[in-house]
C-alpha cells in the first residue's frame, strides 16, 4: 500500500482480543471505507498469546489498509498506543480501544470537528457510563478525581484514550522525554493545544475480557500521579514534620517522666511509637523509590516497547528498539 498521502491514521493497541477482531472490523471498515480518504489502520498487537496475530495477517489480505505492528513482548497498553502513534503516517491520528467500547461510527465526526474548526485534539467523552461493570466505574470514578486533584482541573474527567490527535500533536508528544511510564491520556491535555470534544456513548465491550485487572489499574494509577505531580513527596514531608513535633512532646513527657521516676512502665508507648515510626519512614522510603526508579529509567532510556514486525516495513526482521 502507498503510505504517501494518507490522510487518516487509526491506532489501535490489542492484546488477546480475538474474540472481538472480527466484530471490529465489522464495524470499523465500513465506517473508513465511507469515508472517501487513504486512511491506514495500525492494530499494534501488544504481544499477544491468543491467535490475534495470526488473524490480523490474515485480514491483511482482504484488507489492504490494515497495518500490523507486532510487538515482542506485552509492553502494556500505554506502550502500544505509543508503539502506533510513533508509526502511524497519517495528517490525523484517532486511538481506538479494540473491544469496541469506543464507536467507530464516532470517528468521521471527529475527523469534521477537527477540519471545520482547526482543532488539533478531539477528546471522545464518555457521556454515560451505566453499560460499565461497576467494578470499571468505581475504580475510574476514584482514578480520575485522583488525577484532577493532583493535575488540575484540565484532565478532561471520563476522556479515555478514544480521541484524535494532528501529526503536530503526535510528533510533540513524542518528542517528548520518554519515562518509561507515559500516561497519554494525562500528557495530551498538559500538551494543551486547541481541542474540542464529541460525545459518545460507552458500550459493553463486544468480546472478551477486560486486559485491566486491578493490578494494571493500580500500576497505571502510580504512573499517572508520580509523572505529573510531586504532591506525595510532599506528604511524606508533612508526616515527617507531624512525627517530628509528635516525638518532641513525647520527647518532653519522657524527660518529666524521668525527672518523676515514673518510668517503669512504658513498654506499650515505645511498641507503638517504634511501629509508628518505623512504618513512616517505610512508607517515605517506598515513595522516594518510586520517584528515583522513574528517573532511574528516564536516565537509562530504556525502550518502552519494541517493534518485532511492522507489515509496512522492508526490513521487518531486524528488531527495532524504539525508545
Ligand atoms: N491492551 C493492550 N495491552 C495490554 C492491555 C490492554 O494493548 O497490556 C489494549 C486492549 O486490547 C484494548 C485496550 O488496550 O484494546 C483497552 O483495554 P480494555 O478494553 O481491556 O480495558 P478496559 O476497557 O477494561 O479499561
Ligand atoms: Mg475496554
Amino acid at each position: 500500500m502507498d503510505i504517501d498521502g494518507i490522510t487518516l491514521s487509526v491506532v489501535i493497541p490489542m492484546y488477546n482480543e480475538e474474540a472481538v477482531l472480527p466484530l471490529l472490523a465489522a464495524r470499523l471498515r465500513p465506517v473508513l471505507d465511507g469515508l472517501g480518504e487513504a486512511y491506514e489502520v495500525v492494530a499494534v498487537d501488544d504481544g499477544s498469546r491468543d491467535s490475534t496475530a495470526a488473524q490480523l495477517m490474515g485480514m491483511r489480505r482482504l484488507w489492504p489498509q490494515l497495518r500490523v505492528i507486532r510487538l515482542r513482548r506485552n509492553g502494556g497498553h500505554q506502550a502500544a498506543l505509543t508503539a502506533g502513534l510513533a508509526r502511524s503516517v497519517g495528517e490525523y491520528v484517532v486511538s481506538l480501544d479494540a473491544d469496541l467500547q469506543d464507536p467507530p461510527e464516532k470517528i468521521p465526526e471527529m475527523l469534521a470537528l477537527a477540519r471545520r474548526d482547526g482543532l488539533d485534539i478531539v477528546y471522545g467523552v464518555r457521556g454515560d457510563r451505566s453499560t460499565d461493570t461497576r467494578y470499571k466505574r468505581w475504580t475510574a470514578g476514584i482514578y480520575y478525581k485522583l488525577m484532577r486533584r493532583l493535575i488540575g482541573k484540565n484532565v478532561t474527567a471520563d476522556a479515555g484514550d478514544f480521541r484524535l490527535l494532528s501529526r503536530q500533536t503526535v510528533n510533540a508528544l513524542l518528542e517528548l522525554p520518554n519515562s518509561g511510564g507515559q500516561v497519554l491520556r494525562l500528557l495530551v491535555p498538559w500538551i494543551g493545544f486547541p481541542s474540542g470534544q464529541v460525545a459518545y456513548v460507552r458500550e459493553e465491550r463486544a468480546a472478551g475480557r477486560t486486559k485491566y485487572p486491578l493490578s494494571k489499574m493500580l500500576l497505571l494509577t502510580l504512573d499517572s500521579v508520580t509523572s505529573f505531580s510531586a504532591a506525595p513527596l510532599r506528604l511524606a514531608t508533612m508526616l515527617g514534620l507531624c512525627s517530628v513535633i509528635l516525638c518532641g512532646i513525647l520527647l518532653i513527657t519522657g524527660l518529666f517522666a524521668y525527672v518523676l521516676h515514673y518510668t517503669v512502665s512504658g513498654w506499650a508507648s515505645l511498641y507503638i511509637s517504634i511501629l509508628f515510626l518505623g512504618a513512616v519512614q517505610l512508607l517515605c522510603l517506598g515513595l522516594l523509590g518510586e520517584y528515583i526508579g522513574r528517573i532511574y529509567t528516564t536516565v537509562q532510556g530504556r525502550p518502552t516497547y519494541f517493534v518485532g514486525y511492522d507489515s509496512a516495513d522492508e526490513t521487518a526482521d531486524e528488531l527495532v528498539a524504539v525508545r
